[in-house]
This record gives C-alpha cells, structure tokens and sequence, in this order.
C-alpha cells in the first residue's frame, strides 16, 4: 500500500482517466475525493472506493471553469477530511474540435477556462497546504496536443500547450519544497472523450465509425488506444516514493507517436 495515510483531490474522476486514477491511488491506500460537473458519476466512483473498505472517499460536485465553485470544492474537502489534499489530480477537461474560422469565442473561451484555468485554480488552492506541510504530489492530465498542433484542435492544443508552461514554473518555484508538479500527455486514450471524437468526425466526413477509429488507432506506432489504467499506473509512479526524482515533466503515454 503506497499511499496509506494520503489524502488525494482527482478532477474529472467520475468516468474515464480519472476514473481509473481514483481506483488505483484508493487500492494503494488512499483517501480519495473525486469531482465533476454532474453528480451521478462521482457518486458512483466514490461508493465503489468505500464500498472496497479501508479508504475514506468523497464525490464534490465542481465546476473547475469556476475559481469560485473551486474554492468551495477545497472547502468541502476539508469539512469532510479535516484537511486538504497531499495530491491534486488535474484532469478534468474537455475537447471539442473546430476549424479555425469556426472556433468562435465561446468554445476558445471554454477551452481555456476548462483545461487552462481550471488546472491554475486547483493547483493555487492545493499548494498552500502542500508547502506547510513539506510534501505534495500534483499531476496535471494535459495531452500530446500540449507538445504539437494538429488541424481543427487549435484551442483544446492551446489550452493544453498553457498547462505545460504552469506545471513547468510551479515545478521550478516549489521544486525544493518537497512538491513535485508533472503533467502526463496521453494519446488516444479508450474513454468517452475519444468515442465523442470518433461520432463527430463520422457526423462532419460520413466516414464510418470503424474507419474513423482505426485511422486515430494509426496515428500511434502500436496502432492501439492507451487504456485509462495505463495512464492510472502512470500517475502512481508520479505519486509514489519511487517518483520523488522527477519533477516538472510533461511524460508521453501514446506509444510513440510524439517523441519529443
Ligand atoms: P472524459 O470526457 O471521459 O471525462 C472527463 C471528466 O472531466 C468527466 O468526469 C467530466 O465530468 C469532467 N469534466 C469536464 N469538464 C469539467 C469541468 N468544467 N469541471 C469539472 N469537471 C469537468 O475524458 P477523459 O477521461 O478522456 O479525459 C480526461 C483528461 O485527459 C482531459 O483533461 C483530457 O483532455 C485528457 N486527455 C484525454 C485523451 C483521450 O484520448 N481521451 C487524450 C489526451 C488527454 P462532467 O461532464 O460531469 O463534468
């Protein structure tokens, strides 16, 4: 059990990457809150990990667009746990995709709001706490879109490029404080997000679902999905004593299709 004793925040925990993040730090030991938008998800992962015994969990409704909404989800923690978390998961996110000339003010704003803001304002609520403490694990969930552009994505590349420039600097600012700030940059990961990709590129190019996964599949050497439990077994390692030594990374989990 590596993370006995641990209190761990994870966004976006009710379905997905998050989800399996949640799973994995409660079956190493850790008391887990999970938060999103809608109440039914959470809910569900939060009973699961307290149905297993031993881990204390919590399900927050939060909207991390919203500093505010965040200030009360940390408030709500703390009710509950009597203290704020020794790890900040930031994964919660979204990605629409749209050419250019049709990314209209609201779905940038929204992009930048949900991935970007919402990544600076758990993360400023979250280190306080870690830096009285002496210890602090945060994970910021970004994408290989952080590293390199691709057509119609400008602003889920945009907003993902802006929390690789954050986990790099508070890395560097509380980096001898005994925090550690990293972000994972997945490929196509097997969850709702990728299956909404798939739908809305058969709704713009009538290509067939199956063609339209196999081409994202093709974008990666393994020609495969990752597995949201790739990415859990990731963010462990980041967690876990055994990660102490890496800080401020942005580390792929994609198979190879970004090498850099
Ligand atoms: P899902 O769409 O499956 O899950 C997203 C989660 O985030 C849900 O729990 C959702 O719940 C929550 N969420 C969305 N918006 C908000 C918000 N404003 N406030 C709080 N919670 C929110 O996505 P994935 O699990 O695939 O993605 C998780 C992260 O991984 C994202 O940051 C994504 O960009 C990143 N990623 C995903 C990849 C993929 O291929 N799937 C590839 C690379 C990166 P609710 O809707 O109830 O709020």
């Amino acid at each position: 059990m590596k993370l006995t004793g641990k209190l761990a925040l994870i966004t976006g925990g009710g379905r997905g990457i998050g989800r399996a993040i949640a799973l994995a730090f409660a079956h190493e030991g850790a008391d887990v809150a999970v938060s999103a938008r809608s109440r039914d998800q959470v809910d569900q992962v939060a009973s699961e990990i307290s149905g297993n015994g031993g881990c204390k969990s919590l399900a927050v409704v939060c909207d991390v667009s919203d500093g505010t909404d965040v200030q009360r989800m940390f408030a709500s923690v703390s009710d509950v746990f009597g203290r704020s978390p020794d790890i900040m998961v930031c994964n919660a996110g979204i990605a629409e995709s749209a050419p250019l000339t049709k990314t209209n003010d609201d779905l940038w704003r929204r992009h930048l709001e949900t991935n970007l803001s919402g990544t600076f304002y758990c993360m400023r609520a979250a280190v306080p706490a870690m830096l009285a403490q002496g210890w602090g694990r945060i994970i910021n969930v970004a994408s290989i879109a952080g590293k390199t552009g691709a057509p119609y994505i400008a602003a889920y590349a945009a907003s993902k490029h802006g929390v690789l420039g954050l986990t790099r600097s508070v890395a560097m600012e509380v980096g001898g404080k005994g925090i550690t700030v990293n972000a994972i940059c997945p490929g196509y990961v097997d969850t709702d997000m990728t299956t909404r990709g798939v739908e809305n590129i058969t709704a713009k190019t009538g290509r067939l679902a199956a063609e339209a996964l196999a081409a994202i599949k093709q974008m990666s050497p393994q020609n495969r999905l990752i597995t949201p439990e790739e990415v859990a077994a990731l963010a462990l390692l980041l967690v876990s004593d055994e990660g102490r030594g890496i800080n401020g990374q942005a580390i792929n989990i994609d198979g190879g299709t970004v090498l850099f």
